[in-house]
Parts: structure tokens; sequence; C-alpha cells
């Protein structure tokens, strides 16, 4: 038996290792348990600028450089036309080995303080009757805490209560190793899969096929025949099996859903074991680092703000149902723009595309007088610094969902900027002062697209 805790992490990958950091420079005594009992390959190896901003912003970017990433600027694509085509890459865009990138944090997280135990891999979670929670692993050892953390990934060690959001899809990924490889990255879509590949320092070329989950089941249980038969019609085979050649063939869910029971008083899922993206999205990584800053916020006021444990709760859930949505219909979006739209796999995944767009500019006369619906402001749970706290919110969109921020700007600011302008050209004007014009345009736009303000007759 280990002495209990105030706070136990289960699983080091980085949703788990950057929430137990954070907890603990708020000062709690948090405990970080492993499966592995060494750095370990893991799936997720693309990322984007917003891990590296997350993470200098956290005073954590040494853990690229100890992972050591490999930079692109460029890859190539083979989406929407039959010839593959040279694209810029995004601005941050690498990739790096997950053993390392992991470990780093896990040593980052040694270096600040905060207790790292590996090779513990959790069998059963239990909640104790007087409060708090015991937590046994398979070696039988026996962890006590307060407050659970549940950082396992997709596999998740507390009870499921998960929504998909889109079909069935499963991975197929191994790593090529040989001569003549690609040197660019390589996305490329099939009639009924697509493909990525890129290479990753240390392990070869990851190649990895996402088809969906039924129609790999009527091909028959031969992965490797699957595999092949998926990269081929992709065209990146022809790519990769002159001179090379790909070991072990493995397979994971590659689903996107969200869970519904994601946080309580005393629990929390986070990172991959509360939300599961796309990864066409190619978003995981940095979505598990947000999903730990934002978790440490609202772990901070569960166990510090008693009174506002409800608005905590409710916060995280609607931080989740909307990441879920947003990231839906941008992937929605991409899958549409497919050569094989009409195809069933592309047709399943691009449902609502198009749905959702919103001029981005309107064209009233400067001199007209401005109206704000105010039956639409509400009061809404938001991250405020360290803890969470209500905050004024318009309700928008056919959902009624509330929104308290548009970009940088609060609710309450746009508001107090509304009311201030008596007309259309004088809110533009307002707006702009303190952001872009196109942002402040934006948010004019959102405004009237979502009947909130309405713009009258030239005064
Ligand atoms: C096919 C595929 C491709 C992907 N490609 C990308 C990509 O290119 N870029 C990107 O950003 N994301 C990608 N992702 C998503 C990305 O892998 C995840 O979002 C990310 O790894 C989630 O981080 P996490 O910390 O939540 O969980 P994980 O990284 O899964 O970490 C969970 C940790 O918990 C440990 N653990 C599990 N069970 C237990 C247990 N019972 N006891 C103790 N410890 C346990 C595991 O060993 C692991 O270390 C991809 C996902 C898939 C399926």
């Amino acid at each position: 038996m280990n002495g209990a805790v105030e706070i136990l992490v289960v699983g080091g990958g980085p949703a788990g290792s950057v929430a137990a950091l954070l907890l603990h420079r708020l000062g709690f005594q948090v405990r970080l348990i492993e499966a592995s009992d060494q750095p370990r390959p893991h799936i997720g190896e693309a990322i984007s600028l917003g891990v590296h901003r997350h993470l200098t912003d956290l005073g954590l970017g040494e853990a690229l450089d100890r992972a050591g990433c490999w930079s692109f600027d460029k890859y190539h694509e083979q989406w929407e036309r039959g010839e593959a085509i040279v694209r810029k890459a995004p601005p941050g865009s690498a990739t790096i080995d997950r053993a390392r990138f992991d470990a780093a944090l896990w040593d980052l997280c040694r270096d600040a303080g905060v207790e790292v135990r590996l090779g513990q891999q959790v069998k059963r979670v239990d909640r104790e009757a007087g409060g708090g929670w015991s937590v046994r692993t398979v070696d039988e050892g026996c962890y006590r805490a307060a407050f659970l953390m549940d950082a396992t990934g997709r596999r998740g060690v507390l009870p499921k209560a998960r929504r998909a959001f889109g079909p069935r899809t499963l991975a197929l990924y191994g790593y090529w190793r040989g001569e003549g490889l690609p040197t660019c990255p390589h996305i490329a879509a099939g009639p009924g899969c697509w493909t990525w590949g890129a290479p990753v320092d240390g392990r070869g070329f990851s190649a990895i096929l996402f088809v969906d989950r039924r129609a790999l089941a009527e091909l028959g249980q031969d992965l490797r025949e699957a595999y092949t038969q998926g990269l081929a019609s992709t065209g990146l085979l022809s790519l990769l099996a002159s001179r090379a050649i790909c070991s072990v063939i493995s397979a994971c869910d590659a689903s996107a859903w969200y869970d519904e029971e994601a946080c309580g008083p005393d629990f929390i899922k986070i990172g991959e074991a509360a939300q599961s993206l796309d990864p066409l999205a190619s978003m995981g990584v940095q979505k598990a680092i947000q999903s730990a800053r934002s978790a440490a916020v609202i772990v901070n006021t569960l166990l510090r703000r008693p009174d506002a444990q409800s608005i905590a709760v409710a916060c995280y859930r609607d931080l989740l149902n909307r990441s879920a949505h947003a990231h839906r219909r941008a992937t929605a979006e991409i899958y549409a723009r497919s050569r094989y739209a009409d195809m069933s796999f592309w047709q399943a995944r691009s449902e609502g595309a198009g749905a959702w767009e919103m001029p981005i500019s309107l064209s009233f006369s400067g001199t007209a007088a401005i109206k704000l619906d105010m039956s639409r402001l509400v009061e809404h749970p938001c991250l405020c610094g360290d803890y969470v706290e209500l905050r004024p919110a318009l309700l928008a969109g056919s959902e009624r969902e509330p929104v308290a921020f548009l970009g940088d700007a609060t609710i309450a600011g746009v508001i107090a900027e509304v009311k201030s302008s008596a007309t259309w050209g004088a809110l533009r004007t307002s707006l702009a002062l303190k952001r872009d014009a196109t942002t402040a345009d934006r948010i004019c736009a959102w405004l009237v697209h979502n009947k909130i303000l309405t713009v009258g007759a030239p005064a």
C-alpha cells in the first residue's frame, strides 16, 4: 500500500504528464502512474504549431528539444485530384518520436517535483465508502487518492459514457524501412479509405491506413492484405514497396467520440480518455495538452471552491461537447473535398459539410442604427485564470449554445462596445480600435448572423 495523495493521475501520455505538472504547480500533492516501465512508441506523431505554442507557454518547450522534432515545410497531397500536388505545410509542422517525447515530459515532471511511477498498470479503480479512490495495479499494488484523473487514452480506466461523433474508423499502421522512401509526408484519398505517411526520426516511414470498420470486417481479418490493398488504392504503396519493408502491422480504433460523463466532484477524464478526435485533424496531441490545461483549472475549482463544483463540471462538459462539434464540422469540410466525395466512405464522413458557413463581412450603411437582443444574454461557466467562474455569454446558433468569448474578445466587452455605439459604422470602428479590422468585421458578422444584432435603416 502506498501513502494516499490528493490527486492520482493514471496514464503518462502528454495529457497525464502536463496535467500532473500543472496541478503540482498549483500546490497539490500529485502522483503520476504509468503502465509502461520505459519509453514506448505511440501512435500520434504529427504535431502542429499549437503543440509548440502550448508547451512554450507552459515553460515546457524543452520536451520538444529533448524529443528531437523532424520539421517539414511541405507535403504531398493526392486528395482533390488524381495526381499528387505539393502543398505548403502550416508553420510548426513536424513529426516526433513519441517514445522520446512522452519520456521527456516524464523527466520534466520529475524535475519539477512530481512523483512519477512507471510500470504501474492499473487494472481496477474503486470509490471508497468514506470518499476517495482505491486503485489496484496488475502487480497487486494499491494506490489511494482523494481525486482521480483518468489520462489513460482510448483505453480508459473509469466507466465509459462515450458518444460517437461520426462513423467507426479503424487505423492499420506500420513503419517502413529501406531505401528510397519518401522524404516528405504524403496524404492521399482512395475510394474507401485514406492514408497518411511521414518520416519519423529513428523509426522509419510511418504509413497509416484509415478504413471503415465495417468494410474491413467484410474484407476479412487478414490485416496485412487489407493494409496493402488500402495503401495501393491511394497510391502510397507504389512510393514505398519497391525496396522497403514493413515488418509489423498494428491496428487500432480511430473513431471520433467524446465522453458525456467526463467529470464529477472527485474525478475527471482528460486527453483521449475524454475525447477522441478524427485523426484527419492531426490534433490529438495538441488537444491532449489543451485538455490537461483546462482540466487543471477545473480540478483546482472542484477541490478549492466547493461552492463552484456544479459550474466546474458543467464547464468541462460544455468544453468537450463544443470541441467535438467543432472538430466534426472541420473534418467534414475536408472529407467533402475528396475526389471520391460521392462514395459511401466519404459521404458518411462529410455529412453536414458546408452547413455552417457564415458570411465574413456584411455591407450595411455605416449610419444604419443597431439594436442588440438582450434576451439572449445569460451567465455561463468559463475558465478564468486558475478557476471556473460565471461570465456573460450570448445564446447563439440553432442550438442556442452559450458563447462567452469571440476569439480573444469577451462577450461582456463586445456588449459594452455595442451599447456605446449608436450605428453600424461606429460599432465597426470601435471594435477595430482594439483588434484588426478583419477580426472586428467577423465579430459584427457573427452578431448579425446569429440575429443578436439587428441593423436597421440608415439614421
Ligand atoms: C491512428 C491514429 C493516428 C493518430 N495520429 C495523430 C497525429 O498524427 N497527431 C496527433 O496529434 N494525434 C494523433 N492521434 C491522436 C493521438 O495519438 C492522441 O490524441 C494522443 O496520444 C492522446 O494523448 P493522451 O495523453 O490523452 O493519451 P495517450 O497518448 O494514449 O497516453 C495514455 C497513457 O496511458 C497509459 N495507460 C493506458 N492504460 C493504462 C493503465 N491501465 N494503467 C496505467 N497507465 C495506462 C498508456 O501507456 C499511455 O502512456 C492519432 C490517433 C490515432 C488512433
